[in-house]
């Protein structure tokens, strides 16, 4: 066991700390305040190599894997969650590729990524279908015919909702019914697909207005009659497992949005606290506050034990059912920390921590996206007690 990180992610680390503080910690308020996806941000992370650091070197991508991208995101974090997301989805939608995409398709999808020539983002959800995946009603229906083989293409109708990027998006990761029976729950009902966004019949549809992580849109897909060639499909068809692996990786890192957000809201907090002056000494002095940053400290360091371990497992291919539980358990505890540290934060600066004159209430806003997204926290929950009730989370 090292807790160490190699000499290779500590400069990561310190070159993306850095980036951070001189790039996107000066655009972070406006970014939220005007909404608008940051295009400079991008580019700044394409400059710096950012983009492909999930991905392998053979398809242009640094391989730093998924505790590379976890660290960089953290630092990004820090200052504004929306630029967090921009790097998030260098992995969301090409996950499922990595994982069971065919050369063909890995050539032609991954090096944009990674040179920021193309993005991308993940279609699972849809109005009826969040948590309930399985309840959704996309189709995806042979060409030409009926059964399970589709040789020459499949057409794709339906409507994917609060879709991150999709605005900005060249190609989509989307999941369709493909078993004839849309009421199936049989696991081996669904597929995953790539569809591109200049391809007849796709259409992005309304855009959310939300309540943080302004800068990157999230709304809907609108998929008619879109004809979808056969060498498309990810992996096999009836591949719903391959959206469950694809999210399984993702968990370290949502987390490390969480980890990140909540270190730049207790850091900047302190410091107010240590300068804000009353009862003749300074709020720090109080030692009810001390043991509330005290308290926070520790659930930081707890989560970045959790994440980094989840995403070095989740680097090694340990993603599969019996390691969900590790996976899970960050994901569930780095967000939900990053929600109390936020509100902490808010906290300790009393009136000022509720007004736009501090970040800290575009952190509050800002962490409540994450105990939601990509696995609700009761679906975490589920899953991790579902591995100690299999044994594959288990001390004997
Ligand atoms: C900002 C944002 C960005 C997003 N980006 C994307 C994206 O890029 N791609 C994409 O596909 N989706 C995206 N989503 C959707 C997200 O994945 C879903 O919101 C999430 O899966 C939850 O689904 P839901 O919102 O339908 O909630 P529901 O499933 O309706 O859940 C509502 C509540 O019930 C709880 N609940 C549900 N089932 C259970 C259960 N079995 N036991 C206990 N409690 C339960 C949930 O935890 C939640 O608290 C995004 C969402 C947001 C907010």
């Amino acid at each position: 066991m090292d807790f160490d990180l190699s000499e290779e992610l500590e400069a990561l680390q310190t070159s993306v700390r850095r980036l951070a503080q001189h790039k996107v910690k000066p655009r972070a308020r406006a970014i939220d305040k005007e909404g608008t996806y940051p295009q400079d941000l991008f580019e700044a992370f394409r400059d710096a190599g950012l983009l492909g650091l999930c991905l392998p070197t053979e398809y242009g991508g640094s391989g730093a894997g998924i505790l590379g991208l976890a660290i960089a995101i953290e630092e990004v974090a820090k200052y504004s969650n929306s630029a967090a997301l921009m790097l998030l989805l260098t992995r969301l939608p090409t996950g499922p590729v990595m994982i069971a995409g065919t050369e063909a398709q890995k050539a032609r999808y991954l090096p944009g990524i990674a040179d920021g020539s193309l993005r991308a983002a993940f279609g699972l959800s849809e109005p009826q279908a969040g948590s309930d995946v399985m309840g959704m009603r996309t189709k995806g229906v042979p060409e030409g015919g009926t059964g399970r083989s589709a040789g020459s293409g499949w057409i794709l109708n339906g409507t994917k909702c609060w879709m991150s990027g999709v605005r900005e998006a060249d190609w989509y990761t989307v999941f369709a019914k493909t078993s004839g029976d849309p009421a199936s729950r049989s696991h081996d009902s669904i597929t995953a697909f790539i569809v591109e966004r200049t391809w007849d019949g796709v259409e992005v549809g309304r855009t959310d207005h939300k309540m943080g992580v302004k800068g990157v849109d999230t709304g809907e897909l609108l998929l008619n009659d879109v004809h979808v060639p056969a060498e498309n499909v990810i992996g096999e068809v009836g591949g719903f497992r391959l959206a469950m692996l694809g999210l399984n990786a993702m968990r370290p890192i949502v987390a490390a949005r969480g980890i990140g957000l909540a270190e730049g809201a207790l850091m900047y907090a302190t410091e107010y606290v240590q300068q804000r002056a009353a009862f003749g000494k300074t709020i720090a002095d109080f030692q009810g506050i001390q043991w509330e940053i005290a308290k926070c400290a520790v659930d930081i360091e707890a989560a970045r034990l959790l994440t980094y371990r989840s995403a070095v497992m989740a680097d090694r291919g340990q993603y599969t059912k019996e390691f969900v539980p590790y996976l899970s358990m960050a994901k569930y505890h780095a967000t939900e920390m990053a929600v109390r540290a936020s509100s902490l934060a808010v906290q300790l600066l009393g009136a000022a921590g509720y007004m736009e004159d501090h970040p800290t209430e575009q952190w509050y806003r800002d962490a409540k996206q994450l105990t939601i997204v990509e696995g609700t926290s009761q679906v975490q929950l589920g899953l991790i007690a579902r591995g100690v009730l299999d044994r594959d989370l288990w001390w004997d």
